[in-house]
């Protein structure tokens, strides 16, 4: 293979200055650079050899010795040992400072360039999980419930089947890059070699580009589409619970697999109950005459009223248990208790007869040595406080 004089490629006399010699390549690398002509591999190879010529022109070591050998006095295969011999650092700084003069070439050529080698953007991928937040009573969370969410995802273009090209045409393989989605960097520099692999600029590394886009997804082969979603809430989930409603996520990509979608369980505080793993705690407010006397209360549950019996002489923060009446467990089975918790309260506005008893009260306590015997002065705080 002949290769044509680097001069004659850069169309410069042999004794051009530097700067002419940029002038010259930089307006040619502007009308054949491989993003200006896509596609187009005649502009693709004569962009290739501007590069090599300028690389060399430009650089005074090289230029001495393309001048003096030729082109085997600067080619890799050459018998002088490459570029491992040329002109030591004076060389170097002198190019760098060209590199920076001309950014904006290279950081057109270079693109995203440098350092996604072997990042593989093609074939099926799996679609995005989404999530979403479910609102739940306390006694939804407690049994289970059906519910509708709304939610936005992407799904597959039905205009296009998920192609992004319009009915009727296909995506070609890329030209740019084969089909690869990437791009092979081959540069000589006076620093010897360098080959670097870089997301096709074409296709975007997708390996097919789509010439005329579906109009219904823009070429994208997704839209995004609001649906209601059903939701079986299990018996037995709380606050932070995450349900996962497998493949009801984005839709996959290249025909890869949806994602999930990800339900996370929000339990709205309940006015009389808490919840204590599958136990329900209850706190049952009792006047210390009741609590002292003993009686019979209703206690509200899941499943409604309970009577519950409280003994005689019951005491602050005694806790009953009323078996069954808790949350369901979520892998089924039993259920958790209810727990009722004591809470002695002291009566207010007491009329003038409930004062007296009291005073009675206290000085019969003092008297009996704490151990209140007359059951007639209990009948008369009974009818008193609780009639
Ligand atoms: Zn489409
Ligand atoms: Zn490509």
């Amino acid at each position: 293979m002949t290769k044509r004089d680097y001069y004659e490629i850069l169309g410069v006399p042999r004794n051009a200055t530097k700067e002419e010699i940029k002038k010259a390549y930089r307006k040619l690398a502007r009308k054949y650079h491989p993003d200006v002509n896509p596609g187009d591999k005649n502009a693709e190879e004569k962009f290739k050899e501007i590069k090599e010529a300028y690389e060399v022109l430009s650089d005074d070591n090289l230029r001495a010795r393309y001048d003096q050998f030729g082109h085997q006095g600067v080619s890799d295969e050459g018998g002088f040992g490459g570029f491992g011999d040329f002109g030591g650092f004076g060389g170097f700084g002198e190019s760098t400072s060209d590199f920076g003069e001309f950014g904006d070439i290279f950081d057109i050529f270079f693109g995203d360039g440098f350092g996604i080698k072997g990042q593989q953007k093609k074939g099926p991928r799996k679609g995005s999980d989404l999530r979403a937040d479910l609102e739940l009573t306390f006694e939804e969370a407690a049994f289970g419930v059906e519910k509708e969410l709304r939610i936005t995802r992407f799904e597959q273009c039905d205009v296009c089947g998920g192609t992004g090209a319009k009915p009727g045409s296909q995506p070609t393989t890329c030209s740019a890059c084969g089909g690869t989605g990437q791009i092979r960097v081959s540069q000589r520099t006076p620093f010897g070699h360098f080959q670097s692999i870089r997301t096709c600029h074409q296709c975007g590394g997708e390996g097919t580009v789509i010439s005329s886009p579906c109009s219904n997804c823009g070429g994208k082969g997704q839209v995004k589409k609001q649906r209601n979603i059903r939701v079986k809430v299990p018996p037995g989930v709380d606050d932070g619970t995450r349900l996962r409603i497998s493949s009801e996520g984005d839709c996959g990509i290249y025909g890869g697999p949806p994602g999930d979608l990800y339900v996370h369980v929000h339990v709205k505080p309940h006015p009389h109950f808490k919840r204590q793993g599958y136990d329900v705690i209850y706190e049952l407010p009792l006047s210390f005459v009741k609590a002292a006397l003993g009686c019979e209360v209703k206690v509200p549950t899941l499943d409604g009223e309970v009577e519950l019996k409280i003994p005689e002489g019951t005491q602050p923060d005694t806790v009953f248990r009323i078996r069954g009446k808790g949350i369901p467990r979520l892998r089924g089975g039993s259920r958790g208790d209810q727990l009722v918790r004591v809470k002695l309260f002291t009566p207010t506005n007491l009329t003038e007869e409930q004062k007296e008893i009291l005073k009675e009260f206290e000085s019969a306590l003092s008297e009996f040595n704490h151990k209140v015997k007359d059951k007639g002065f209990f009948r008369r705080v009974k009818d008193a406080f609780m009639g």
